[in-house]
């Protein structure tokens, strides 16, 4: 997966995984929130991403107030990572 230049570090993948939930918290600093929704708006697997990560949390009732447990954060990154696999 690639991404176009920009003047800003690119923000991989891997680091919208790790900070989605800070996203959707709303507790990201103004810059990285920006740098979230530009990679957002180019990677259409981080959208299904943020997608299914949304659904997750409406089914598991509410986002938890202090962070998505560890099992949870390593079960989304699975599901993530295969349907990468199977692109
Ligand atoms: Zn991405």
């Amino acid at each position: 997966m690639t991404h176009p230049p920009h003047s800003r570090p690119e923000m991989p993948c891997a680091e919208f995984v790790e900070r989605v939930t800070d996203y959707l918290e709303d507790s990201l600093q103004v810059d990285d929130r920006a740098r979230l929704e530009e990679h957002l708006g180019e990677c259409t697997a981080c959208q299904l991403y943020l997608g299914q990560l949304r659904q997750t949390l409406t089914l598991a009732g509410q986002l938890v107030q202090d962070d998505v447990s560890p099992a949870m954060h390593d079960e989304l990154l699975t599901v993530f990572t295969r349907w990468r696999q199977e692109r």
